[in-house]
């Protein structure tokens, strides 16, 4: 058995198995190997079925039978149940509204049961149903149930009967429908049993192991997956979570130093003339903004190319910054040229954001009278318009990229339309990109290599300045990690005039006297967003432990929300309200977002995932539904949706739940106007899991766990930065140069 061999050239897999190993994402012996339990089951906290006592919440082992789906008798909604028993009794188990649980729990499985017990009379439930004489009228409703490898020892079936200690950790793995922690376990134990790990090798150099006192790769696979203590699972976790916050910052750090070694465009323009172009400004600039542009000039001055990101919350004036800096390229020369000029290429992540910018654009440059295009997926413009000045105009995209190419748009804003191939530029020295989170890592190289192309006729093999921005605030440990191949501005200051955003908490039972003030406000002609949770249906959520709560089934959805507005709180605004959700087509996405703009649409319900940089002054008020499930930063983003303006803006935060973690964290929300601030104390309060989808990040959960641990993330960085100056192109690290291509092409594989 090999590392790189295909997992189904060692497991016969079912359909179902294969389906949901590509859905997870796991194709190679290692792949598998590097599928970690995501928590160990300790049977310490195991109860025995037959000594359960009503009220209490418990944890039970046992093997399921009975299971069945059917609909309760009086109000027809969904019901599964089944028994578990162990050697000491038997319970049952009922799930309301869960029908999909009796299909992903197989008769006979091994579970774990989780749940508060309560009394049940016999009459309850589903008479259908039959009630199988249980000795007991104990049941669990809505238990957490997990299907498990092996029953503690001391329970029930004997199969996994070992000599052991008296109590012991089992692993849970990450499950998806079709396949069960169960089976991972199984493969997993196959795979070192068959010698795998005697002749592994280690990527992380042996020094570095010793230095920080980790495990070796060997002993941390064994350890992770079969821990005889927690103290070897947490040392083994600390090992992966360390092994890939080093790798990333080691391919980051070498992107770095290979960018910084291509020549780069010099840009040598006076602060007194960047200062004239600010002065233009119908606002006067920040002091961060003239710090922001500041930093940029020196770089620019530098001769290294620049990469830069510029992170400052929504409403901070990051485009302005852009604009001015962009000022500089557009009026410098190409090297050795008196004609001519360089070009500026900004791309954002929808339609809607770049024709802002588009706009904002010929607002600012109109007095230069200079070209500049706008293409997206759909359509390209050119402003000015050869009839009409102070016009643009539609013009097709040959004709565009034609211009682009021959130097004669010296500044085009898109979407990821401008990534393609056969947009081509002159003399491109500056990448502007906008919600660049919003952006894999390939697409963004993608724009910023254009000009060093093989082949490309107009490219001169300099690399472009490159400034990312984002308004994600991030938590300090994760942008090390993640950015550790840019240099970091703040913008850290608010446009003064701006008055602070009014957030309350609405708990359940105060709506209505929060709808009221809200209309108000529309009365006196502001718009409102609503935000809704959105919903993943069961079948289509990705990766999970355990089957989900209740509560996601039941959070708000943006189509339904809008109708029970639309009948019993704002009938005044029928037809004036508007929804926006990720699965609409862009065209009707568009269209939305416009007639919002317009002001024809005066409620706008949407997710949250939609159109975050989108300036719309008038609307003023902003509430957010479900807030207990977003993460504080998110919500803090949510919240900057309606600071456009010098009017008072409101936040409303519906809650559900009025536990005392999300009565907290809502306090910290309400008090806060910090986004950093508000990401670390989430990282602190929810761990790491929370930081809205690592997906995003391109790092692991077990990647992210390290983010919790400043001094291990600093750790990593300074080794990082070490192993390079001693060998910039690790030519003594084959295993390392392998390791970073394996992750480079995941990366992209799955952008
Ligand atoms: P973001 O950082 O979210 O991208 P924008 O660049 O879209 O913010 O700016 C938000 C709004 O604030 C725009 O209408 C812009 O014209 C305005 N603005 C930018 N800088 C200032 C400033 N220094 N003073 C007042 N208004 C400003
Ligand atoms: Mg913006």
């Amino acid at each position: 058995m090999q590392f790189t061999d295909l997992i189904e050239k060692h497991f016969r897999l079912q359909d179902t198995h294969k389906k949901a190993l590509k859905k997870i994402g796991l194709k190679t012996i290692e792949d598998l190997l590097y599928h970690f339990p995501t928590r160990y089951g300790d049977t310490s906290e195991m109860k025995n079925i037959g000594s359960l006592i009503a009220g209490e919440t418990a944890v039970i082992f046992g093997r399921v039978s009975g299971l069945k789906t059917g609909k309760a008798f009086i109000k027809r909604t969904p019901i599964s149940e089944g028994i578990i028993e162990d050697e000491t009794g038997k319970i049952k188990a009922i799930w309301f509204h869960q029908p999909y649980i009796a299909k992903m729990i197989h008769e006979g499985a091994l579970v774990r049961v989780e749940g508060k017990v309560s009394e049940k009379k016999s009459t309850e439930g589903s008479p259908r149903l039959a009630n199988r004489g249980l000795p007991s009228v104990l049941s669990l409703i809505n238990p957490k149930i997990e299907v498990v490898a092996k029953l503690p020892i001391g329970v029930g079936d004997s199969l996994f009967g070992e000599e052991g200690e008296a109590h012991s950790l089992y692993p849970v793995y990450p499950e998806s429908q079709g396949i069960t922690s169960n089976w991972f376990y199984h493969a997993i134990q196959k795979m070192m049993g068959s010698g795998i790990l005697d002749n592994i090798t280690d990527a992380v150099p042996d020094y570095i192991l010793k230095t920080y006192n980790l495990p070796s790769l060997a002993t941390a696979l064994i350890w992770i997956h079969a821990p005889l203590k927690k103290d070897h699972a947490v040392s083994a976790r600390k090992r992966f979570a360390f092994e890939e916050v080093f790798f990333i910052q080691l391919q980051k750090k070498k992107d770095r130093l290979l960018w910084q070694k291509e020549p780069a465009f010099v840009i040598e323009k006076t602060p007194t003339e960047i200062q004239k172009f600010v002065d233009r400004f119908p606002f006067k600039a920040t002091e961060a903004q003239n710090k922001a542009i500041e930093a940029i000039m020196t770089d620019f001055r530098s001769g290294h190319a620049m990469s830069r990101l510029l992170e400052g919350d929504v409403g901070s004036g990051k485009t302005a910054v852009a604009a001015s800096t962009a000022y500089s390229i557009i009026t410098s020369r190409p090297k050795g040229q008196d004609f001519g000029n360089l070009q500026v290429a900004y791309m954002a992540p929808t339609e809607i954001l770049a024709k802002q910018h588009f706009e904002s654009f010929i607002q600012y440059f109109t007095y230069l009278n200079i070209n500049i295009g706008l293409i997206t997926g759909k359509e390209c413009r050119k402003f000015p318009s050869k009839t009409n000045p102070k016009e643009w105009t539609h013009i097709s995209k040959p004709q565009l990229l034609k211009w682009a190419e021959g130097g004669e748009i010296p500044i085009l804003i898109g979407t990821h339309a401008l990534i393609q191939k056969s947009v081509k530029f002159k003399h491109l020295a500056y990448v502007i990109i906008d919600e660049q989170h919003r952006f894999g890592t390939a697409q963004r190289q993608k724009l910023a290599q254009k000009p060093v192309r093989p082949g490309h006729p107009g490219g001169q093999g300099i690399n472009p300045h490159l400034l990312s921005m984002t308004a994600t605030p991030i938590p300090r440990t994760l942008a090390l990690t993640i950015y550790g191949d840019l240099d970091l501005t703040l913008l850290d200051q608010m446009p003064t005039g701006r008055k602070p955003i009014i957030s309350e908490i609405v708990l359940p039972g105060e709506r209505e006297n929060t709808y009221e003030k809200i209309k108000k406000e529309l009365t006196a002609g502001r718009q409102l967003y609503v935000i809704c949770p959105r919903i993943d249906p069961p079948a289509e959520d990705g990766i999970r432990a355990s089957v989900p709560d209740l509560a996601i089934l039941q959070m708000k959805s943006v189509v339904a929300e809008a109708e029970r507005l639309e009948r019993d709180v704002f009938p005044e605004y029928k037809d004036k309200i508007g929804i926006l959700h990720s699965k609409m087509l862009p065209a009707d996405k568009e269209y939305v977002m416009q007639e919002f703009k317009d002001g024809k649409i005066k409620i706008l319900v949407a997710t949250s995932v939609v159109e975050v940089g989108v300036n719309v002054p008038n609307a003023t008020v902003i509430i957010i539904e479900g807030a207990e499930r977003f993460g504080l930063a998110q919500l803090h983003q949510l919240r900057g949706r309606v600071i456009r303006s010098n009017d008072q803006a409101y936040c409303y935060v519906f809650a559900d739940s009025k536990t005392q973690k999300t009565v907290d964290r809502l306090k910290a929300f309400k008090n806060s106007s910090n986004g950093f601030e508000l990401a670390e104390f989430d990282l602190k309060l929810r761990g790491p899991g929370e930081l809205s989808g690592n997906k995003q990040w391109g790092i692991s959960d077990i990647g992210m766990e390290a983010l919790r641990n400043l001094k291990m993330v600093e750790a990593a960085r300074s080794e990082a930065e070490y192993l390079l100056s001693q060998d910039e192109t690790l030519s003594k690290y084959p295993l390392l140069i392998t390791k970073l291509t394996s992750r480079r092409q995941d990366e992209i594989h799955f952008e």
